[in-house]
């Protein structure tokens, strides 16, 4: 692997560096306190092109690989996960089922606008019986002439308050899983209540029901009963964005811990001067260094081609653990400000949590590994 980046990924990454350091990390804490979502921001990265990165140019996209997105990721979720989870989620998640396998129509009426953030995407698997375990969603839909009727009820769905349309999982029998855009304006769907959280609040979830919900054959966005086999196909770069976002929080952490440690004076002198501070500022910039290596490494490896599974669970399961460590860490060099709404390390503390959940959780991760080592 060439470690070098190439001086378009250079240019990219410093645009989107400087959008973060101008107009979102300022605002960060704010957007967090309010906790709607961030539409303004949501906007000014949808202006720069994020959210057509990973798609071709035919149909709105500029075709980038995995390793600049990822560069990308980290640069938002530095400034606010809350931002970079909303923005994460229209350009890979919510809209790679419409790419991938939606008609020109489709295409044009629902994945153009969203990519360029005049129409909000999600996705809905986790259901209030069915998280890790996929295969035990109870949502169904069932043929009605040639239409399909849909019923259940998601939860934890993200962007679903603010959402255009929904790309809903069900059960086509008791095996087969299929995937349906269900647009917001269908009778039958009803956005509940949004789920109040410890992080990344400004990434909207809500609960999200179906009853009777009847959209058009095509709608179904896979063959059916393909819905996981497609899936498969986003998984490990859904895992790789999550270890990005995750290495992204704690880089933001570092550097507030970095410079607060520059400017807090005890003892007669700056905290950094002690050997024990530095000590643990080394340890948190190596660390993330690492994570952030596994995270490109993956994603260089999905730019390949090659197989990817372990790989990009590896630096998931890493990446997001060390995350949390680091946030910690920058905490601990804060003492009571890093326990203090007015610095952005309690926030990226909270935060960083959900990059431990999104994509799989560290034991499923860890399963996953065990797999490709053991059989
Ligand atoms: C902020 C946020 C946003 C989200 N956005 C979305 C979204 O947009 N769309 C969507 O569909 N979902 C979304 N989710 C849901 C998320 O994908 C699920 O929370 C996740 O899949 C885990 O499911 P669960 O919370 O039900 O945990 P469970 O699956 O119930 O797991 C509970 C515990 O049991 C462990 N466990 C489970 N199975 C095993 C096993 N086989 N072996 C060992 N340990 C096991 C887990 O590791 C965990 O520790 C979101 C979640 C959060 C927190």
């Amino acid at each position: 692997m060439d470690f070098s980046l190439t001086d378009e990924q250079d240019a990219i990454r410093d645009t989107f560096r400087r959008l973060v350091d101008e107009k979102i990390a300022p605002h960060a804490r704010q957007i967090d306190e309010v906790a709607e979502f961030p539409w303004q921001a949501f906007k000014a990265v949808g202006q720069l092109g994020f959210f057509g990165m990973r798609y071709p140019e035919h149909v709105g996209g500029t075709g980038h690989d995995v390793v600049t997105y990822c560069l990308v990721v980290e640069e938002l979720a530095r400034g606010s996960l809350s931002v970079a989870a909303a923005c994460t989620m229209q350009s890979l998640m919510g809209t790679y089922f419409l790419y991938r396998c939606g008609d020109a129509a489709i295409r044009d009426q629902f994945l153009r606008p969203a990519l360029t953030g005049d129409r909000v995407g999600t996705i809905c698997f986790t259901e209030p019986g069915a998280g890790s375990d996929l295969s035990a969603i109870a949502t169904r839909a069932r043929r009605d002439g040639d239409d399909w009727l849909i019923n259940g009820q998601k939860t934890w769905i993200t962007s679903a308050p603010v959402a255009d349309f929904f790309t809903v999982f069900a059960k086509t029998s008791d095996e087969e899983i299929s995937p349906f855009l269900v647009p917001r304006e269908t009778p039958g769907l009803a956005v509940g209540r949004k789920i109040a959280k410890m992080g990344v609040r400004a990434s909207v979830t809500s609960e999200v029901f179906l009853d009777d919900c009847r959209v058009p054959g095509r709608y179904m966005l896979t063959e059916e009963g393909q819905g996981r086999r497609v899936l498969d196909e986003i998984l490990d770069k859904i895992r790789l964005m999550t270890g990005a976002l995750a290495v992204g929080a704690g880089q933001g952490a570092l550097e507030a811990a970095l410079q607060y440690a520059g400017e807090r004076v005890q003892f007669g002198r700056p905290i950094r001067a002690f050997q024990a501070v530095k000590m643990r500022l080394a340890e948190m910039a190596t660390q993330l260094e690492a994570a952030r290596r596994l995270v490109h490494y993956g994603a260089w490896r999905e730019d390949q081609g090659l197989s990817n599974r372990q790989q990009a669970a590896m630096a998931k399961l890493f990446a997001s653990e060390t995350g949390l460590s680091v946030c910690d860490s920058a905490a601990r060099v804060l003492a009571s400000y890093g326990y203090a709404e007015e610095y952005p390390v309690e926030r990226h503390l909270r935060d960083v949590r959900f990059t431990l959940i999104g994509g799989g959780t560290s034991e499923i991760l860890k399963l996953i590994i065990g797999k490709e080592l053991c059989g």
